[in-house]
C-alpha cells in the first residue's frame, strides 16, 4: 500500500500522523515544526535523542509536492530507516557507497520516473556534479519536497562527528533557494547550534529548541567497590532479560568484560575499533536484529545507533565529558519507556582518566579544555543534588531538581563537615613529600607501620596515626572527593602521587569548609527496593514473567527474521506493550493501538489478534518462544 496522493490538501498533517504512523498525537513541538516545513519554511531543529526527530521531515515530505531528500552521513542507519518506511507503506530508497552501480542506477530511474516520496543519501553522493544536476532535473520535472540535513553538528568541527563535506551543503540552498530546508541535531549546546547556523546559512530559519531532559532515564553513580559484581547485582536485579550497552575505556577491558560476562552466562558481546571489522558487524546486527544481547563497547560503538529499546546504559569507566556521558547514556530509552543509565566509579578511574589526558599530544590549550571539562563530570559524580538538574544546567536548561528519578533523590543523600579531615589529608600529603598514593597516605593516617612506612621512616611525622577514628574506606572517600573536587592533584611524573593544588592551600589555613558526601557501604548492601529503578521499570521487568509478552514479542521476531529486518521495525515495544494492556479483540480495536498505521494493520493486525486470542484461551505458544 502507497500514499501516492498525499500531497493533495485533503490530507492533512493529523490524518497522515494517525494512517501512516499510527500514532494519535504529536509529540513537543512536532506539530509545529511539520506546519511550518509544509508551508514551505526553513527550520533547525534541536531535539534530544528520542524526542521523535524523523517524523518532524518525514511527515512534511510526505505532504509536500515531490520527493523528500535526507541527508545523513550515517550510512549504516539508511537500511534500517528505509525498512521501517517501508513498513509504513511509504515509497523510500536510499544511495550511498554500499550499493553496487547496478542497485544505484535502479534507485536513480525510480526517482525519475516519481516512484519515490522520501530519499536519503550520503553527502558525498549528494554533492557530485552528476546529481546536482539529476536534482535540478528532479525539481523540475517532479518537485523536491524539501532537504533534511540530519545529524547536523556535523558541520562542526569542534565536535566528534565532523564531516568537511558538510560544510559544503549551502550548495542546496544556492541551487534549489525554494525548496524548504530542515536540519536536526541531538547536540545541547549553544556554541554547536551556532554553527550550524552560520555553515548551513540558516539565519533565516526558524529555530525549535525543545528541552533536552531525558525523564524516562534513571542517572545513578555508584561508588566502585567491586565493579564485576556490582555489575552482576545490577543486571541481575534489573535487566535480566534486556538489551543494553555497557561502556569501558580500553579495548582490553571490553574483551576481558564481555568474556567473564559470557562465562557467567549473559549474552554478552564485545565491540571496539581493534576487532576486525567482520566481527564488529557481526556483533552490531546481533545486537540490533535479536532480543536482550548486551554490547560492551568502546565508544566507538554508538554513532548511528537507533534501536529504541536498548533498557540500560553502564559505564564502568568514567566518560571524558559531560556531552560524553549525556550522548552515551543517551542512547537508553529512544522509545520512552524507562531505562536506566548506571555508572561505576573510583579514585583509580580520576587518577587515570587524568593521566590519559596529560599523557596526550594534543596542544596544552586543548588539554586545557579537557581538564575543565572533565571536572565538570567529576562534579556531577560527586553531587549530591539532583542529577537530571545538572546535567541540564550544565546545558544551559533549567529544571526544579525534582526528578525523582536518579539517585539522589530516590536515596537523599546525607553529607558531612569534612574539614577536618580533610586537612589532616592535605597535610599527610605535604608532609611525605607530595609524591605517594592513597594506599600509602591511608596507612600514615591510620598509624600503620608497614615496611613502606619504616623505609621512608613516615612513623616519625606529626600525621602519622592521626585519623585512626576514620574507618580506611571512608579515607579512600575522603581521598576520592578531594581529588574529584581538585584540592589534590595526581602527579604524573611521580607515578600518581598525590600533591597539592592551589585550592588546597586555604584548607589547610582553616579559611575553607570542606563538605562531602557521605558514601553508603556497598561492599555489604543489597539493592534497595527505590534504586531499583522507577516504579514503572519495576512493572517492565515483571513483564518477562507474562507469557502474553514472549508470545507477542515471539511473533514480531518471527515477521523481523522473515523479512530480514530488525524486530523493532515491526512493531516497537510501546506498541507490544499497549497492545498487552489493552487487548484489542477487532481489526478496528488494533487500529487504535499507538504505532499501527494502516499499512501495519492490513499487514500485521490478523496475525498479532491470533496470538491474543490464542493466549487468552490458553493455548501454550512456548514452544515458538
Ligand atoms: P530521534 O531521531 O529524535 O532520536 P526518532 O525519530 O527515532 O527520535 O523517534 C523516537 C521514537 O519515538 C521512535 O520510536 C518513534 O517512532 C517515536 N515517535 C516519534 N513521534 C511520535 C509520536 N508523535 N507519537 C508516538 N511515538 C512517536
Amino acid at each position: 500500500m502507497t500514499f501516492t496522493n498525499l500531497s493533495t490538501h485533503s490530507f492533512t498533517a493529523h490524518q497522515c500522523l494517525h494512517d501512516v504512523f499510527g500514532y494519535t498525537t504529536f509529540r513537543g513541538e512536532q506539530q509545529a515544526i511539520v506546519e511550518h516545513v509544509v508551508a514551505g519554511g526553513d527550520a533547525l531543529v534541536l531535539m534530544p535523542t528520542g524526542g521523535g526527530k524523523s517524523l518532524c521531515y518525514q511527515l512534511p515530505a510526505l505532504l509536500r509536492n515531490g520527493v523528500g531528500i535526507v541527508v545523513s552521513p550515517l550510512i549504516a542507519l539508511m537500511q534500517d530507516q528505509v525498512d521501517a518506511l517501508q513498513q509504513l507503506g511509504v515509497q523510500a530508497a536510499f544511495l550511498n557507497s554500499s550499493l553496487s552501480t547496478h542497485e544505484a542506477s535502479a534507485i536513480t530511474a525510480q526517482l525519475m520516473r516519481g516512484d519515490l516520496q522520501i530519499l536519503y543519501v550520503a553527502p558525498e553522493r549528494l554533492l557530485m556534479p552528476s546529481f546536482l544536476s539529476l536534482l535540478e532535473q528532479i525539481e523540475h520535472n517532479i518537485g523536491i519536497a524539501l532537504f533534511a540535513i540530519d545529524e547536523a553538528h556535523c558541520v562542526s568541527q569542534w565536535g566528534h562527528d565532523f564531516r568537511p563535506e558538510y560544510r559544503k551543503l549551502t550548495v542546496l540552498h544556492e541551487r534549489f533557494p525554494q525548496v524548504p530546508r530542515i536540519a536536526l541535531t541531538a547536540t545541547a549546546d549553544a556554541l554547536t547550534r551556532v554553527e550550524i547556523v552560520e555553515r548551513l546559512k540558516l539565519e533565516q530559519a526558524r529555530q525549535f529548541v525543545s528541552s533536552f531532559d531525558r525523564p524516562n532515564i534513571q542517572y545513578r553513580v555508584t561508588q566502585k567497590a567491586n565493579a564485576r559484581q556490582q555489575l552482576e547485582a545490577f543486571l541481575e536485579a534489573e535487566h535480566a532479560n534486556d538489551a543494553g550497552i555497557i561502556y569501558c575505556l580500553s579495548r582490553r577491558k571490553v574483551e576481558e568484560t564481555a568474556d567473564w560476562l559470557k562465562s557467567r552466562g549473559w549474552d554478552a558481546l564485545p565491540y571496539h575499533a581493534g576487532l576486525d571489522s567482520s566481527i564488529r558487524n557481526a556483533n552490531q546486527r546481533r545486537f540490533l536484529r535479536e532480543e536482550g544481547v548486551i554490547i560492551v563497547a568502546t565508544i566507538a560503538f554508538g554513532m548511528g545507533i537507533d534501536k529504541p529499546n536498548v533498557r540500560f546504559v553502564a559505564h564502568l569507566d568514567l566518560p571524558k565529558s559531560m556531552e560524553g556521558y549525556y550522548q552515551e547514556t543517551g542512547r537508553a530509552g529512544r522509545d520512552g519507556l524507562p531505562a536506566n543509565a548506571w555508572m561505576t566509579y573510583g579514585l583509580g578511574d580520576v587518577v587515570s582518566m587524568r593521566k590519559m589526558l596529560d599523557s596526550g599530544d594534543a596542544s596544552e590549550e586543548r588539554k586545557h579544555v579537557e581538564r575543565q571539562k572533565l571536572d565538570a563530570l567529576l562534579g556531577f559524580c560527586e553531587s549530591t543534588t539532583c542529577r537530571h538538574q545538572t546535567i541540564l544546567r550544565y546545558f544551559g536548561e533549567q529544571h526544579d531538581g525534582k526528578c525523582d528519578q536518579c539517585d539522589n533523590c530516590l536515596t537523599p543523600v546525607d553529607t558531612w563537615d569534612a574539614t577536618q579531615p580533610a586537612q589532616m589529608a592535605l597535610s599527610c600529603v605535604y608532609r611525605t613529600g607530595q609524591r605517594f598514593g592513597v594506599v600509602h597516605l591511608t596507612d600514615v593516617l591510620l598509624g600503620k607501620t608497614t615496611p613502606k612506612v619504616e623505609q621512608f621512616r613516615h612513623h616519625q611525622l606529626s600525621t602519622f596515626g592521626i585519623g585512626k577514628a576514620i574507618s580506611p574506606q571512608q579515607w579512600s572517600s575522603v581521598f576520592r572527593q578531594l581529588v574529584a573536587a581538585g584540592y589534590l592533584e595526581t602527579d604524573m611524573d611521580a607515578f600518581g602521587g598525590l600533591r597539592l593544588s592551589e585550592t588546597s592551600r586555604p584548607v589547610l589555613r582553616g579559611e575553607t569548609e570542606v563538605w562531602l558526601r557521605r558514601d553508603i557501604e556497598v561492599s555489604n548492601r543489597k539493592v534497595s527496593k527505590v534504586e531499583r529503578g522507577a516504579r514503572a521499570k519495576e512493572s517492565y521487568a515483571e513483564l518477562n514473567n507474562d507469557p502474553l509478552w514472549h508470545a507477542l514479542k515471539a511473533k514480531r521476531i518471527e515477521l523481523a527474521k522473515e523479512q530480514g529486518v530488525p524486530p523493532y521495525v515491526i512493531f516497537h515495544d510501546s506498541t507490544l506493550l499497549e497492545m498487552l494492556n489493552l487487548r484489542p479483540g477487532s481489526l478496528t480495536e488494533m487500529g487504535k493501538i499507538s504505532g499501527v498505521g494502516q499499512a501495519k494493520l492490513t499487514r500485521y493486525g490478523d496475525e498479532f489478534l491470533q496470538v491474543l486470542e490464542e493466549i487468552a484461551n490458553g493455548v501454550d505458544r512456548s514452544s515458538y518462544f
